[in-house]
């Protein structure tokens, strides 16, 4: 828990937010400010700031990530048409946020990365 982290605030509870999942390990938002039909946000309870700050003893904790996600994209039902994980790894990628999440996005069609 980082007391200044936005993100360990919502898992604490202190900061209200719709908690489409959660375990032990992690927990799935919808982010505040989507980019598509579907952006939700899959975050670790443990303050990882980045991805590059992941560790050899965390590689499972990835995996967990991306299996969550897999199954929420089958949740909103857009498993079938196509859906795009990103994970934003320091200022030149954009991360706002430096509490490691995974973005999952997806209900239209999202083009090239670019
Ligand atoms: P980043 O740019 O760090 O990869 O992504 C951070 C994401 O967190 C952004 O898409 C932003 O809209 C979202 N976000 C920032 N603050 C909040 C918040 O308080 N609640 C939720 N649900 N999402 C947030
Ligand atoms: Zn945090």
């Amino acid at each position: 828990m980082n007391k200044d982290c936005i993100f360990c605030r919502i898992i604490s509870g202190e900061i209200q937010s719709d908690i489409l999942y959660q375990d032990e390990e992690v927990i799935a938002i919808r982010d505040i400010n989507p980019q598509a039909p579907t952006h939700l946000l899959v975050l670790p309870r443990s303050h990882i700031s980045s991805l590059a700050d992941v560790g050899a003893d965390q590689k499972q904790l990835l995996g967990h990530l991306v299996h969550v996600a897999n199954e929420l994209a089958k949740r909103e039902g857009i498993a079938d048409k196509g859906y795009r994980l990103v994970i934003n790894c320091g200022v030149e990628a954009g991360q706002e946020v430096p509490h490691l999440h995974l973005h999952l996005l997806g209900g239209r069609s999202l083009g090239k990365l670019g």
